[in-house]
């Protein structure tokens, strides 16, 4: 293949309607652990590959990095046992090696991994001449020209199977989720290459289980082609990844409970405006709580001061004062003045009863 060949990916992944489910452990950890999680997933019907960390590219070091070759056998055996394909992480060109020695059936590049051209590089040089799925995490950031960087080097060395996996980016701020999902970023690399095979990751974007089934249901509305989702048959006894990592029971339930809906109906465009509007919104709301968070910090503080001058935790002139000039500004903004009054009132109380419980605590104290 030429090295000036644009990445064309084609949709390889044969599914008869249904998403691609990839299962399995965060890492491989035993030979009795690997098989009975897969011999557990399997049963739903659902699960079409087994995967399993080998290698695993931990952030801080002294943490499990995985059994290592030893382990591969035992994903295989697995796997073959169940009828499932065999998917495992590979970060440098002897992991190739040793997982195609092996007869591993599927490989991922890890989000730490793509985030390194170099290493991409040589894992794409070490599969030359060799017909293996490959699919690549999103970089650990939000950056999408490295994530598509990555498919291409894979895509000019000949590999012509490739998926792409979203597992969420790490953005700096603290959030409920492990790595913000920011599903508008997927659903425009699925724009540029519609054909190409997307699937998410729902366990490293959550960090934790509960919110495993709303994200996956969530990219299915999105018309993601599969899931990835780490399971364990002993969840809290997990070497790595423990909070996120769910039993075989959970993952069937999960998988019987997901909607799956028909993907024609998915009008991309729309999709990806509707959710960029929608993120701006979800910044907005975060603006506008932290406002309020300030809000209240002051509120506090003028009633401590109240307090100490012994004044009266409510005041009529100033409460006139509030609600003349905000009614003003709202009509200055073209925002409904009643509305603002109402909003008004309602953080008025909120300060009232704050300050009030200040007044309480005093007494006690003092009493
Ligand atoms: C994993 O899949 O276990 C893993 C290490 O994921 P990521 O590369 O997305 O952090
Ligand atoms: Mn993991």
């Amino acid at each position: 293949m030429s090295q000036n060949k644009q990445l064309n990916p084609y949709s390889w992944l044969s599914k008869n309607g249904n998403p691609f489910i990839i299962s399995g452990p965060c890492s491989v950890e035993t030979e009795e652990q690997v098989m009975v999680t897969a011999q557990a997933i399997a049963k739903s019907g659902r699960v079409n590959a087994l995967r399993g960390g080998i290698w695993k590219p931990r952030t801080r070091p002294n943490s499990f990095e995985g059994m290592g070759t030893i382990a591969l056998p035992w994903l295989k055996k697995a796997a073959l046992e169940t009828g499932l394909k065999a998917i495992t992480e590979v970060a440098k060109p002897q992991h190739v090696e040793q997982c195609l020695k092996e007869g591993i059936d599927m490989l991922w590049i890890g989000a730490r991994t793509t985030a390194n051209p170099f290493s991409v590089q040589e894992i794409a040089e070490a599969l030359k001449g060799v017909d293996i799925p490959v699919f690549v995490k999103n970089p650990i950031h939000l950056d999408l020209q490295l994530w598509i960087g990555a498919m291409e080097r894979l895509w000019h060395a000949g590999i012509t199977r490739i998926g792409a996996i979203h597992r969420g980016f790490a953005v700096g701020k603290p959030n409920r989720y492990r790595n913000q999902p920011l599903w508008e970023i997927p659903i425009e690399l699925k724009r540029l290459y519609p054909n190409l095979i997307l699937i998410s990751d729902p366990s490293h974007i959550s960090g934790n289980r509960d919110s495993i089934e709303r994200l996956s249901q969530r990219a299915l509305d999105l018309d993601f082609d599969g899931l990835m989702i780490e399971s364990h048959y002993q969840p809290d006894k997990a070497l790595s990844d423990a909070a996120q990592q769910i039993t075989p029971e959970q993952l069937n339930g999960i998988l019987n409970r997901l909607k799956y809906r028909r993907s024609s109906s998915v009008n991309l465009e729309f999709v990806h405006n509707l959710q960029t509007l929608r993120n701006e919104i979800d910044e907005l709301d975060e603006e506008l709580l932290h406002l309020l968070k300030k809000r209240i910090d002051v509120v506090e503080q003028i009633g401590d001061f109240k307090l100490k001058n012994n004044v009266t935790v409510f005041q009529l002139e100033r409460w006139i004062e509030i609600l003349k000039t905000r009614g003003e500004l709202a009509i200055e903004l073209g925002i409904d003045k009643e509305f603002i009054v109402e909003m008004m009132k309602t953080i008025h109380k909120e300060s009232v009863r704050i300050q009030s419980e200040l007044n309480k605590k005093h007494k006690i104290e003092q009493s």
